[in-house]
């Protein structure tokens, strides 16, 4: 990995190229989050990285400002950007990071003392970003005295405080609540078009369709496993923009389904379908979550069949949120998603229609059938004469192919799954797989 440092003043600020990242893990062979990033990042523009959640979006915005260093690639950061802060670039976290046991003023301070700035003009540049941001009155709180929203203020003045040139923000609305954010998100446009902050580029990263189309001038569609940029849209509407206006709903639409597209036409059957094998991780989506998608999809106006980015519409779901219900129901052949269309399949629909103990075995034939990882623990269980298993046997296998985290939440997903299905128990205490009431 190469840091450069660029002259030219009118270059890009920064320059990402092959960047490539794994997560090492002791003695195995590590996890690949990042490969082949390019990315570049130019003055007077918001930059959005629209992607889902684990695609390596945070690991990126680390690598660039500093935090960790990436395995493969170069970051080249313009010369011209660096003033006081060290690289020239600042982020925005997205839980607040603040030290609880100082106060606002003392928070923003922090950055200014690292770098050795004079005590009188630290003094002034604080209370200056503290002003800036709308925190005035405020210098002397503790951040236990806040709320969500002026804690994400002090986040941010203390980003501003060193005066970088490049600004990354990471998901930095996606803890507040929808006024708030929306408020925040405004000051910081305002800020931002008015030219008050010495910032020259922003990289904002969300999983907020709407959020990157209200805020950015380009947005880069990020994708998982491993992540990469793969699409570049430009978000040419005029600023101030307006959530409701056609042109702005078009381009949300046009994000959304290309974000959900697929390779188009059904799966063949009988072929396992992509994420079925015994190391795929599996999202713990509810099985009440997944009963109500199939109810939702048969129910009319779509009677069986919807258009992912209006059923994301309807029931007012971030693609984020309702791609890994599309998958699953893919995955347990509820479903069939081919390009943006979703259409459930003729045991989904005998699902639909069937009472609770009909629902429980159409839903166990599925998940033995074709969720690998289930039907093996199911088998483990019905080969011991005790029918028991330590959960930590299925974990150690699962991180042989994932991070410890995919890897619990894979166990989580199989646990409610096959609680549900009745085909094993699962005890929290001992951590232990049974078959409680072998059948
Ligand atoms: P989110 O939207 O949930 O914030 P993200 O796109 O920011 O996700 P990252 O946080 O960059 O994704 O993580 C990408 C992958 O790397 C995930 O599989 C995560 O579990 C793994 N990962 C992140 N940090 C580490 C670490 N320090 N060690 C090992 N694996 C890690
Ligand atoms: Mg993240």
């Amino acid at each position: 990995m190469t840091l450069t440092l660029e002259r030219d003043a009118e270059a890009a600020l920064v320059e990402v190229k092959g960047l490539r990242h794994v997560y090492g893990k002791g003695g195995g062979a590590g996890l690949l989050v990042l490969e082949d990033v390019n990315l570049t990042l130019n003055p007077g523009e918001i930059v959005g990285l629209l992607g889902r959640s684990g695609s390596g979006k945070s690991t990126l915005l680390r690598s660039i400002a500093g935090l960790i260093t990436p395995t493969g690639g170069s970051i080249a950061i313009s010369e011209a950007s660096r003033q006081g802060a060290a690289r020239g670039v600042s982020m925005v976290f997205q839980s607040f990071a603040l030290f609880p046991w100082l106060t606002v003023l003392k928070n923003v301070e922090l950055g200014l003392e690292a770098q050795g700035v004079p005590a009188d003009i630290r003094r002034k540049r604080t209370l200056a970003a503290i002003d800036l941001i709308g925190l005035d009155g405020f210098e002397n709180a503790y951040p236990k005295e806040l709320s969500g929203g002026m804690r994400q203020r002090v986040g941010l003045a203390r980003a501003l405080v060193v005066q970088p040139s490049i600004l990354l923000m990471d998901e930095p609305f996606s803890a507040l609540d929808v006024l708030t954010a929306e408020t925040l998100r405004t000051d910081l446009l305002d800020l931002w078009s008015e030219g008050q902050m010495p910032i020259r580029s922003i990289l904002l990263v969300t999983h907020n369709i709407e959020e990157a189309v209200l805020m950015c001038d380009r947005i880069l569609i990020f994708s998982s496993n491993p992540g990469k940029v793969t699409g570049e849209i430009k978000v040419d509407l005029p600023r101030p923009r307006h959530r409701l206006h056609p042109a702005f709903r078009a381009l949300v639409d046009d994000i959304y389904a290309r974000m959900t597209a697929r390779p188009a036409g059904p799966p063949t059957p009988g072929m396992a379908a992509p994420g079925a094998g015994l190391g795929d991780a599996l999202t713990h989506i509810s099985t009440n979550t997944l009963s109500g998608m199939i109810e939702a999809l048969a129910a009319s106006p779509n009677n069986g069949v919807a258009d992912l980015a209006t059923l994301g519409r309807e029931l007012q779901m971030e693609a984020d949120e309702l791609l890994p219900i599309a998958e699953t129901l893919q995955l347990l052949r509820f479903a069939e998603v081919a390009g943006r269309t979703i259409r459930l399949t003729p045991p989904a629909r005998r699902y639909d229609a069937a009472d609770v103990d009909g629902r429980k075995q159409l839903f166990a034939q599925h998940l033995l059938a074709y969720v690998p990882l289930a039907a093996h623990i199911r088998r483990v269980l019905d080969d011991r004469a005790s029918h028991q298993a330590p959960a930590t046997r299925f974990r150690d296998e699962l991180e042989d192919f994932m991070s410890e985290d995919y890897a619990q939440e894979t166990l989580d997903a199989v646990v409610s799954w096959g609680r549900y299905a009745e085909i094993f128990a699962y005890d929290e205490d001992d951590d232990r797989f049974s078959l409680d009431d072998p059948t």
